[in-house]
């Protein structure tokens, strides 16, 4: 729990956990399995050049980012792996693409064409990534049309346009029950089976993390895991990662109160008694969901405490009466553990009604992120 006094909130990230956690992957696929860590936007809030610096020594096949800007800040780091974008590039993208020798993911014939175009005047060596569509919807060739699609992709690649791999999207790996998962494995392989695929150095990946962890002889070459990484719980029964990402921050305003006080906009509560209450600084501007508003909990001096009236953009307000001894400066858990107790990314997910992705990738730029090489 270290920062120097001055700051008010702050994000802890844990690099053991985060390697830990890859491993764990690793674990569950196998060691043939090329493990594709997923470090979009911003390594789902938690730093993306101190995530990538963190897994380098594992050997990771590449890294996974969703945007054009994210694979040149990646090279621009020095990253010399390759770096596959999974989404679909927007028209004027495909030239940087090529610049920065990213692996473009391609989900139509357009796309290929641009990138082919490109790839030929500047002459680069360019390699891309097929996905097939086979029931996310997003992106994709559709599955059902391979015969017809897979003869003109072949007829593009060539030259400096290399086809290094082809995959799919599952929509449901995180759920318990695994019908749709096993219905788009077979798309996809029925997909695969009437392509004429190249031979070699040639990667087939389909599992986010959630399928990596629940459906492993699914993992083919490779496999895509991010929120995982992240110390997040990857579905329904999916064993818990180690934690990774805390919360915290400090008390900068405390006051007695007097039966009948309120607290926030709208005076949301009203104090029922003799009540103390410390203010933290942070609030809805730094990501901590304004849902959390009567609703959610912070942990102080290892006691778990109710988050009272609504949230506001720089101020969160604290019941402490049942706490002894709280003192200015003293430090708030907001994610992560304080002693005995501890507050999950999905538990302040399921409070705020949302899920423990958009909680992380949420915490704003305003917080600090401190990476924790040991322990911690
Ligand atoms: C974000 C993303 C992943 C990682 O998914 P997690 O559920 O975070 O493991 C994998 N593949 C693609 C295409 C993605 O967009």
């Amino acid at each position: 729990m270290s920062t120097d006094g001055h700051t008010r909130a702050w994000v802890e990230i844990r690099a053991n956990g985060v390697r830990r956690n890859l491993e764990r992957i690793r674990e569950s696929v196998g060691p043939d399995v090329a493990v594709i860590p997923m470090v979009k936007a911003d390594a789902y809030g938690t730093g993306m050049a101190r995530c990538v610096g963190a897994l380098e020594p594992l050997e990771p096949w590449g890294f996974g980012v969703a945007t054009v800007e994210e694979g040149t800040a990646l090279r621009d780091l020095g990253v010399e792996r390759p770096i596959l974008v999974v989404t679909p590039l927007p028209p004027g993208a495909y030239r940087r693409a090529v610049e920065a020798a990213l692996t473009v993911s391609i989900s139509d014939l357009a796309g290929l064409q641009r990138l082919s175009e490109a790839a030929h005047r500047l002459d680069r060596a360019t390699d891309f990534h097929l996905e097939v569509d086979t029931g996310m919807g997003r992106a994709g060739f559709d599955w059902r049309q391979a015969g017809d699609w897979g003869k003109a992709v072949l007829a593009l690649a060539g030259g400096p346009l290399r086809w290094k791999g082809c995959f799919t999207h599952f929509h449901s790996a995180d759920a318990d029950d695994p019908s749709a998962t096993d219905t788009q494995w077979s798309r996809f392989n029925d997909a695969l089976g009437s392509l004429d695929l190249p031979k070699d150095d040639f990667l087939v990946h389909l599992c986010n993390s959630a399928g990596a962890l629940r459906h492993p002889m699914y993992g083919r070459g490779g496999v895509r895991p991010g929120i995982f990484l992240y110390g997040a719980v990857a579905g329904e029964g999916l064993p818990d990662p180690e934690p990774v990402v805390t919360l915290r921050a400090r008390v900068t305003f405390i006051r007695n109160t007097t039966p009948g006080s309120t607290v926030g906009y709208g005076a949301t509560y009203t104090a029922k008694k003799w009540e103390r209450w410390a203010s933290i600084g942070i609030g809805y501007g730094d990501g901590l969901p304004r849902a959390l508003g009567n609703k959610g909990y912070g942990i102080i001096k290892g006691r778990r405490v109710p988050i009272i009236g609504r949230i506001s953009m720089d101020l969160t307000v604290l019941n402490i009466t049942e706490v002894d001894e709280v003192e200015l400066g003293d430090v708030v858990t907001l994610v992560g553990r304080d002693g005995g107790e501890s507050i999950t990314l999905e538990e302040v997910a399921s409070h705020a009604g949302t899920i423990n992705y958009e909680i992380l990738t949420g915490l704003s730029q305003r917080l600090p992120r401190i990476w924790l090489e040991e322990g911690g």
